[in-house]
């Protein structure tokens, strides 16, 4: 019997999994294991509206169990360690497996580009986890800045800093902005608009690189409005407890940076044989094969289709791969020519906080209100099944006319400055997750 083993149950793993299903033979003996860290399905462009206590995280994350439902694939949770390609075995945390055909979807990672002290004194946001943790952090400071009489402590308690200008980056800050401007401010009678800071920075010259440069001007426009402070060409060299220095020396004194400057590839594919390019992604060929070993395949954020123009790491091109990978698999069981990845943008949308977005299909664009509309249309439409749509568009409503829920689950924690030491103690470890972590 011949395996497919799928690691990684995102965007691609996933895609790949529930388009071979139907297309192999009813009667074909072939398996397919997807196996996956995670049981559930993380729809990612939702993550930011987490941080604003919009929608709940459980309503927008999928158990595979479900979406596998009658299908056929099999589903493991395991954590896989290391591979050996050319026996044709992936080592996991709870024994090892063989395959015949392997696609790597093991998505990326946090790139801290070896700024010193990123990794250590910055929250990360690229899993859900990392969602949930920052939401209570912002809630958190909140409580503290509330009952603080010193002025000074207040505001830096209230300074947020996110540390890259494209769209994560963009649609966290607007997002954080919302929430703390709309909920914050009017509950929490020691909280005053003017104490809170909140800043982006962007080490190249303009935020959203890749965007349309109207649309991108738009965007900054209404960063500019909601009075977050967008800082360009402003790298982040040193990060520190409390704070983050600048290219030129700058310092900026904030009890919470996020890092959202960049990704790489997982370890795991970092450290398979060819070549790769500078994000550590593996160079495939047309056929998103890796060169060498034709029964394996990358995807999604972890492959560099270099024949191509270079595509984005975004989930539309990890969808499209894993379309592509589950056809070829089948071509090459037939004996069959193997189709080509080609790379065709689908276009750009950007949420800007509540009621503001830009788009860009094609030659339309269009940016404001309808296009957040346009936005929330779209993510709902591409949320896998019916229930989570209706939550989540049940939360959206909810969310528009009833108060954020500003609950939060965790113990308190000992704050660092309100505790007395300017920097003795240390101030809750930024949640890791193995994904994130290299
Ligand atoms: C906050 C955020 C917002 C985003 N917003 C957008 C957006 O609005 N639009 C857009 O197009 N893209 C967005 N993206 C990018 C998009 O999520 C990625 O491009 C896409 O998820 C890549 O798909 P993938 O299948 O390659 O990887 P992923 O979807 O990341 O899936 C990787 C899978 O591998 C699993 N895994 C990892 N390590 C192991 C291991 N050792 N063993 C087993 N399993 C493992 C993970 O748990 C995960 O299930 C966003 C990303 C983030 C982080």
């Amino acid at each position: 019997m011949a395996r497919t083993l799928i690691l990684g149950a995102g965007f691609a793993g996933i895609q790949t999994a529930i388009e071979l299903d139907p297309l192999l033979p009813r009667d074909s003996a072939h398996e397919v294991l997807l196996v996956s860290d995670q049981n559930h399905f993380l729809f990612t462009p939702l993550m930011p509206q987490v941080v604003s206590s919009y929608i709940n995280p459980r309503h927008f994350i999928q158990p595979i169990r479900d979406i596998r439902g009658r299908r056929r694939f099999r589903f493991r949770r395991d954590t896989v360690l290391s591979l050996d390609l050319p026996v044709r075995r992936a080592l996991c945390l709870e024994g090892l497996l063989d395959f015949d055909y392997l696609v790597l979807a093991l998505g990326s990672r946090t790139d801290y580009f070896n700024v010193p002290g990123a990794r250590e004194h910055t929250w990360d946001f690229k899993t859900l986890e990392d969602a949930v943790v920052l939401r209570e952090r912002l809630l958190d400071l909140a409580e503290h800045a509330d009952h603080t009489s010193d002025a000074e402590l207040r505001r830096r308690l209230l300074t947020f800093v996110v540390v890259g200008g494209g769209y994560t980056g963009v649609e966290l800050i607007t997002e954080m902005q919302d929430f703390l401007f709309h909920y914050v401010v009017p509950r929490f009678r020691g909280i005053a608009a003017a104490d809170i800071r909140l800043l982006v920075l962007e080490a190249t010259d303009q935020v959203l690189r890749g965007v349309h440069p109207h649309l991108a001007r738009y965007s900054r426009r209404r960063l500019d409005a909601e009075g977050i402070e967008v800082r360009t060409s402003s790298a982040a060299v040193r990060c520190f407890p409390g704070g983050v220095e600048l290219a030129g020396g700058a310092i900026i004194h904030a009890e919470t940076v996020v890092w959202a400057a960049g990704v790489r590839a997982h370890p795991l594919v970092e450290s398979l044989p060819g070549a790769h390019d500078r994000r550590g992604r593996a160079c495939v060929n047309e056929h998103l094969q890796l060169p060498g070993y034709p029964q394996v395949f990358v995807v999604g954020d972890s492959a560099a289709a270099l024949h191509a123009e270079q595509a984005p790491q975004i989930a539309p091109v990890a969808i499209d791969h894993g379309s592509l990978v589950a056809r070829n698999i089948v071509a090459l069981e037939r004996g069959a020519p193997l189709d080509s990845f080609r790379y065709s943008p689908k276009g750009m949308l950007v949420s800007l906080g509540m009621n503001y977005a830009v788009v860009s299909i094609g030659r339309i664009r269009f940016s404001g209100y309808f296009a957040w509309l346009f936005w929330n249309a779209v993510h709902l439409w591409k949320l896998v099944g019916f229930k989570k749509q209706l939550q989540v568009a049940l939360d959206w409503m909810l969310g528009s006319v009833f108060p954020r829920d500003a609950s939060i689950l965790r113990r308190p924690v000992r704050c660092r400055i309100c505790a007395g030491g300017q920097a003795e103690s240390s101030p809750p470890a930024p949640a890791r997750s193995a994904s994130a972590s290299p």
